[in-house]
């Protein structure tokens, strides 16, 4: 111990006892932060090799709109509000060191649509667009702290992760939290039983979304007294939250009708798109499902996912630059077998999907099961080419996939 005390960082001059370990050098050490400032100013200099998630020219919302409709299928709504916000998210962060006196603030998304429409796939693709880190997690495990549950700050240990713990570049990256509609209050009388998954955690929530220093566990779940905790700044981390939000077309036309009735409204009910209530979608209707306000503050872009119908359906299969499709076809091809599906295969694998409404994400599963014994027996049997017939299609469903499919609902 006495040993310990004598030594000090040869930079900042504070002891080992305070600083954790020093790195000891010729004649002197170096500690933990100090490291780091130097890492910094090696780094701003060009002398360290650039990360893999560093922001170099930042594409302009049209150039992002054009490369989300590389892969994702209509929901050109939300694909136009989504490039807005994100290319002011990160012009935010480029002007952080202009000394500018206008501080850009911050605009979380939330994203609202049935599941399987796309919501992950469009967060997913403007994370690999402009290569920062991004991670998925799920609002439902989340608990108050002292429940059955995991903390709130381990939302960011997966985000820690994918960049090896370079607390900088989770500093910048994008958190997409699915399901937040689980997270609303499960009803007007909290006291009733103690909603330990539901507004506890969004008053929680609030802190991460709203910009702050937050301990997150290096491991994730819950935090042990006796684990080093990583101080992580919120401030420039992007939030996009998605949720089904079930039933909230009926509060919103709830809220038509009494605006119509009630206020003598311009909007005629003639006029509403009674097909796609979810376009009159306005943050008071996210509170009447259960969201707190603070935390709808915290979100201020609010947009809304198209459900997919028989045409988006169609051309999800084929026309993605990673389409399902086109994904056999590679398979097969790396076989050297050229594969093809005949045209009333597709209709059919889409009025498969429609009848047992599994959506955008029953597709994958229906081609899966038409194309399992083909998959099996093909890299050994010296085939060249494979056509797959809608009879074809037919006969693998009946026979392995219909009744997994009615399950899967
Ligand atoms: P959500 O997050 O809305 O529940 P996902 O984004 O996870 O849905 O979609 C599930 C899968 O369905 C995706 O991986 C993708 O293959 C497909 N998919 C859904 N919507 C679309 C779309 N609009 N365009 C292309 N593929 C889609």
């Amino acid at each position: 111990m006495a040993e310990k005390t004598k030594r000090r960082c040869s930079f900042c001059g504070r002891s080992e006892s305070e600083t954790g370990v020093l790195i000891g050098g010729i004649n002197g050490y170096i500690c933990c932060s100090c490291a780091e400032q130097a890492h910094g100013i090696f780094r701003e200099e060009g002398l360290v090799e650039k990360s893999d998630f560093e922001l170099k020219e930042l594409p302009k919302p049209q150039e992002i709109k054009a490369f989300l409709d590389n892969y994702v299928i209509g929901q050109d709504e939300a694909k136009k509000v989504l490039s807005v916000s994100v290319y002011n998210h990160y012009k935010r962060l480029m002007q952080a060191d202009s000394g500018d006196e206008v501080e850009i603030e911050k605009s979380n998304i939330i994203m609202v649509g049935s599941t399987g429409t796309g919501k992950t796939l469009l967060a997913r693709t403007i994370a690999r667009l402009l290569k920062v880190p991004f991670t998925i997690v799920d609002a439902t495990v989340l608990t108050e702290a002292g429940y059955v549950g995991e903390d709130i700050e381990s939302l960011l240990t997966r985000l820690l992760q994918v960049c090896d713990y370079k607390v900088e570049e989770a500093e910048r990256g994008i958190v997409f939290i699915d399901e937040i509609d689980k997270i609303a209050r499960k009803g007007d009388n909290p006291s009733i039983t103690r909603d330990v998954s539901g507004e506890g955690v969004q008053q929680g929530l609030l802190k991460l979304l709203e910009g702050s220093v937050v301990n997150v566990p290096p491991q994730g779940g819950r935090k042990h007294p006796e684990q080093k905790m990583i101080p992580v700044n919120t401030r420039n981390i992007l939030f996009i939250c998605g949720g089904a939000f079930d039933g909230i077309e009926r509060k919103i036309a709830q809220r038509m009708n009494t605006h119509v009735v009630g206020y003598n409204s311009v909007l005629n009910t003639q006029d509403i798109d009674k097909e796609n209530i979810m376009k009159y979608i306005l943050p008071q209707d996210l509170r009447s499902f259960g969201l707190i306000p603070e935390i709808i503050g915290r979100l201020p872009v609010l947009t809304h996912l198209k459900p997919l119908d028989r045409t988006a359906l169609r051309n999800i299969l084929t026309e993605p630059k990673n389409s399902i499709i086109k994904q056999y076809m590679k398979l097969m091809e790396m076989d050297g077998v050229k594969l093809t599906f005949d045209d009333d295969v597709l209709e059919y694998i889409v009025d498969t999907a429609l009848e047992y409404k599994l959506g955008a994400r029953g597709l994958r599963s229906i081609v899966e099961s038409i194309m399992v014994d083909k998959m099996f027996e093909i890299p050994s049997d010296g085939t060249t080419e494979c056509r797959i017939t809608k009879e074809y299609a037919m006969q693998q469903l009946s026979k392995n996939a219909l009744t997994t499919l009615a399950s899967e609902q």
